[in-house]
């Protein structure tokens, strides 16, 4: 008999899941947003998509011991999911990054025609689709909602094709029209630039390293990862290469900057901002990405009120290598990290609290310590990171939803800091997570309109 547990189809409301279909020719990773909206039709479809020779039926994953488990319907893929959640959570608990949930289409014997209707799950990112809206009754049974995200064409390409796209740059250096530097950080500078081909602005990310051509190599196909990152919390990432020396980064440009250079933020603002980085957090922990380097200085914003992540830690060799020349500790890192212990989510979650406290109060927490040359800092001065109790707000100007989170996730002890879902289910960001990106919308704008103003009056 099947006992589906509550407790985790809740928490199928506001997690996204990546699935990883196991094919012959490979793995294809999707996100699936809203994974209590998807059924079993729907991911047969993708499937279908994904392996159009086959004559996929069913599909099977595996239990704890291995054994494996067949999907037929509807009933028995939301007890996968139960069961994937109750992994994830475990996985969580102990500080691991779960694994994606793996599932392996099973073909029938006979070949048939499939799909005549030529059915198509919708195979875009699609901000519309972002099933943390409230999804209405009569909405339930339309198709594109349940898959929110099955793998975007790139995810397509063979490992050979996507490996000469990022070594040769789908975007071409003298494509690119360089405007003005948006900013300059530890490891690089960031420029405006214009696509010509593409006819897109871009942000371009240049790093010198002094580095073999073989850890260039291996920086390439590490970053391959990015291809896979589909989400709409987190920054669009279109080509990487090599000239010379220097590595340049192109990704999605965000008229609004990072939030690093707003002033106070305004709780109601705050929250929303809030709601966007969990969420992408927890869609990057789904792919086992760890940020690293969570800080508001990698928050971005634009004038839609979008809020995305940049600059994850998803190259080894590319993080080493920028290390290298530039000695410091980041002033975000947990006290673990600090301490040079090991680390997972929880250090992420750490640096979510400081981030948010030091946006609230419109100044780095520890007053101790002054941040004005960027975030690295020698290792003594963040010693008391480590050795003293976490700051407090002042009594009495922040909801106590706000202080309760910003003081959960800054617990010194790693596991008394919350796991991925309790962070969304957060009393602070179920409050703030309405989709309302109006909000955010109209405060960028404003504060943009009142930079201008006062650079006129200088
Ligand atoms: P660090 O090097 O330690 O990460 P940082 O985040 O301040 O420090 P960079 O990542 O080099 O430094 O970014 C410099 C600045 O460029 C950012 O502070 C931000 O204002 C701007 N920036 C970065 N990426 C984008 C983007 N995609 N769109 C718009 N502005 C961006
Ligand atoms: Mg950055």
């Amino acid at each position: 008999m099947l006992i589906l547990d509550l407790n985790n189809l809740c928490a199928m409301d506001t997690e996204a899941i990546v699935i990883r279909i196991k094919t012959p020719s490979g793995d294809m990773d999707s996100s699936v947003d809203c994974p209590s909206l998807l059924n079993f039709n729907d991911l047969l479809v993708a499937i279908r998509d994904v392996m159009p020779e086959a004559t996929v039926t069913a599909f099977e994953y595996e239990d704890e011991v291995g054994d494996r488990i067949t999907v037929r319907s509807d009933e028995e893929l939301k007890a996968m999911l139960s069961y994937y959640y109750n992994t994830m959570s475990e996985q969580r608990m102990n500080g691991m990054l779960p694994d994606p949930l793996q599932i392996f289409p099973r073909a029938g014997k006979t070949p048939g025609i499939r799909n005549i209707h030529g059915l198509k799950v919708n195979t875009r990112p699609n901000p519309a689709n972002d099933c943390s809206h409230a999804v209405p009754d009569s909405m339930a049974n339309n198709r594109s909602v349940h898959l929110c995200c099955v793998p975007s064409p790139s995810l397509k390409k063979s490992s050979a094709e996507l490996k000469r796209i990022l070594t040769n740059g789908q975007i071409n250096a003298q494509d690119i029209n360089y405007q003005e530097q948006l900013g300059h950080g530890n490891g690089g500078t960031v420029y405006k630039a214009y696509h010509l081909l593409g006819k897109r602005v871009l942000a371009v990310k240049v790093i010198p390293l002094d580095i073999t051509v073989e850890l260039q190599k291996q920086i390439m196909s590490e970053l391959e990862i990015l291809y896979k990152c589909d989400s709409p919390y987190i920054i669009t990432f279109f080509s990487a290469f090599f000239v010379e020396n220097r590595i340049s980064i192109c990704t999605e440009f965000m008229d609004g900057g990072s939030l690093d250079v707003y002033k106070i933020i305004p709780e109601h603002v705050l929250g929303r901002i809030a709601v966007a980085v969990v969420k992408g957090l927890t869609y990057l922990w789904s792919l086992k990405i760890l940020h690293r380097d969570v800080k508001p200085s990698n928050m971005l914003v634009n004038t839609r009120g979008q809020v995305k992540l940049c600059d994850f830690g998803v190259s080894t060799q590319l993080v080493n290598s920028i290390a290298k020349t530039y000695v410091g500790t980041n002033a975000y890192m947990a006290p673990e990290r600090i301490s040079g212990e090991q680390y997972g989510i929880h250090a992420d979650v750490w640096s979510v609290g400081i981030s948010f406290m030091e946006l609230a109060l419109g100044m780095f927490p520890y007053p101790q310590i002054q941040k004005n040359q960027g975030s690295l800092m020698p290792l003594q001065l963040l010693q008391c990171i480590v050795d003293e109790d976490p700051p407090v707000f002042p009594v009495g100007e922040f909801s106590e939803k706000f202080v309760h989170f910003i003081t959960q996730c800054m617990r010194r002890q790693p596991k008394e800091r919350p796991a991925p879902n309790n962070l969304m289910e957060h009393a602070f960001i179920v409050q703030f997570n309405d989709g309302n990106a109006e909000v955010v919308s109209m405060w960028v704008c404003r504060c943009l309109e009142e930079r201008r103003s006062q650079q006129g009056h200088v």
